[in-house]
């Protein structure tokens, strides 16, 4: 997205599933404007731990440094002043306030590009996303590669773990195509009954 009005801000959301180069996206988006001397900002809430917790990077390992921030209300008072490009990964976790936020900065002459999956593991709309992909100006649907057939997969299938909404681990996730995907069902030799704080499990 390099050309719309310059004086004005917007906001750009990339989503898609897991494995579908979201992040990849959204560091070749900051990138640019890096390049093009807009003062950016990188955020990232608390709860993805997957690989460093002080940079978004995506699966090429090609890193950017990140703010972590807890909530929307954090985000909004971690701003630097005359900040122009705000870049915002799994935003998906954080919770509805995000909107709003990214609404007074879009509103602010603040170009805002927001990355995070579209549905959970059962197909249901992550979190805030509705909401965001309505306000939107642009959207990116990004497509990962079916592991089964090797059609475009837009859905994230959980091969493992428990039945909480958030799981982190490796081999947790496939991406699969409609045809290929199956709602998943942990088997009771699964640990799922621990209820961790905002149903979140993270197996390592
Ligand atoms: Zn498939």
């Amino acid at each position: 997205m390099d050309a719309v009005n310059p004086r004005g801000g917007w906001i750009e959301v990339i989503t898609g599933g897991m494995f579908s180069g979201k992040s990849e996206e959204l560091i070749r988006r900051i990138r640019r404007a890096e390049i093009a001397r807009q003062r950016s900002q990188i955020f990232k809430p608390a709860i993805d731990n997957r690989f460093d917790l002080k940079r978004v990077i995506s699966r090429d390992n090609r890193g950017i440094d990140a703010v972590v921030v807890n909530n929307a209300a954090e985000l909004r008072s971690s701003l630097l002043f005359g900040v122009k490009v705000v870049g915002i990964d799994e935003v998906q976790f954080f919770d509805e306030g995000i909107i709003d936020v990214c609404m007074e900065l879009a509103d602010a002459s603040v170009r805002v590009i927001a990355a995070g999956l579209d549905q959970d593991y059962l197909r249901r709309p992550f979190g805030p996303m509705p909401g965001l992909l309505a306000v939107a100006e642009y959207v990116s649907k990004m497509h990962a590669v079916c592991v089964r057939c090797g059609g475009p997969a837009h859905y994230t299938q959980r091969v493992a773990g428990g039945n909480s909404q958030i799981e982190i681990g490796d081999g947790t996730y496939e991406a699969r195509c409609r045809v290929c995907y199956e709602p998943y069902q942990a088997t009771e030799t699964s640990a799922d009954d621990s209820r961790e704080p905002r149903d979140v499990t993270i197996t390592r």
